[in-house]
């Protein structure tokens, strides 16, 4: 059997572990809740938990090593884990040493929308470009940048923290405190909480309908405009709006070959496309203007096989199309 990677992906309500190979193929694949209350022994037992299942279902896989991603703030070169707000409990967790001890392989540890930006990069919608920026748009807004053929680290690993930009002085308050940050006016709760702010319970709206009565989110506001529903179709186009002032910011900042859009709300993204499309046209810079705006491929899967590739793909970043033959 060829050489694989034991993948894990360490969500705040997800945890999920899979066996990648060099092609970025998903082998095997396991998952269960994080259960983050447990505190942070717990989860890593049940990693150590799922690491075994895999093994033991694939005694003639070739593990050449570990590849972890997990909520920032985390140190990728010491392997800690510094205390994510989505991980309670959490606080400066060596998660490199505990595994590399554990199981006697290299072990590698990634920030989750890093790790996502190299998955989409090596084996997906980034396919071939030599600087990309990802932008995962759900809950929040998070991302991760590709310059020159590496991730783009900064320091102690904080870099490209673009959910938290300023890109306008009013609105609700952000999570961390600020007032305008690109993920307190652009990310799918803020769509959700503008939607359900617009409507009312037993209003008799389309908005609330798919919602059944309930809180609207991001994803019923995309049903709602795909139905053709008025109000819903112009939230989407100011949601594409704030996108694409995001979006211009990033041109500016790291002249990207291709930006590639993820999260929940990718699923919207043929909605979004012509108004965020229309916005980077008004703002950008000429020389900007002609980058590629493109929904992610690899769904839930880019942060696994991004973070195996840390362990399949060791610096040769420069080989890294040759070897490429999915698809
Ligand atoms: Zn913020």
């Amino acid at each position: 059997m060829s050489t694989l990677a034991l993948a894990f992906d360490l969500g705040g309500t997800e945890l999920r572990g899979a066996l990648i190979g060099r092609g970025g193929e998903v082998v095997a694949r396991v998952s269960e809740p994080t259960m983050t209350d447990a505190g942070s022994e717990a989860v890593i037992g049940r990693i150590i938990a799922l690491a075994d299942k895999l093994l033991d279902d694939h005694p003639q896989a070739k593990v050449i090593g570990i590849g972890a991603c997990a909520p920032g703030p985390l140190d990728p070169k010491a392997g800690i884990v510094i205390g994510p707000p989505t991980l309670s409990g959490w606080h400066n967790v060596p998660m490199i040493d505990i595994l590399s001890r554990q199981f006697g392989l290299p072990v590698r540890l990634e920030n989750d929308a890093n790790a996502a930006a190299l998955g989409e990069w090596r084996f997906g919608a980034g396919r071939g470009a030599g600087s990309l920026v990802f932008v995962t748009v759900s809950t929040g807004i998070g991302g991760g940048v590709i310059a020159d053929g590496h991730i783009y680290h900064g320091r102690r690993g904080l870099a490209a923290e673009i959910g938290h930009m300023t890109i306008t002085g009013e609105g609700d308050r952000c999570f961390c405190g600020n007032v305008g940050c690109f993920e307190a006016v652009a990310s799918g709760t803020a769509l959700g909480r503008r939607a359900t702010q617009l409507t009312a319970p037993g209003d008799g709206s389309v908005l609330r309908r798919v919602s059944n009565d309930g809180d609207v989110s991001a994803r019923h506001v995309v049903e709602a405009a795909r139905a053709g529903d008025a109000s819903a179709r112009e939230l989407v186009e100011a949601e594409a709006r704030w996108l694409g002032v995001g979006f211009t910011n990033l041109l500016h900042l790291y002249s990207p070959e291709v930006i590639v859009m993820g999260g929940g709300l990718a699923n919207g993204f043929d909605l979004l496309a012509p108004r965020i499309r229309a916005t980077i046209e008004e703002r950008a810079m000429q020389a900007y203007r002609d980058v590629p705006i493109v929904p992610a491929e690899l769904g839930d899967r880019a942060g696994l096989v991004g973070a195996a590739s840390l362990i399949l793909w060791e610096g040769e970043p420069g080989t890294a199309l040759a070897m490429v033959q999915n698809d």
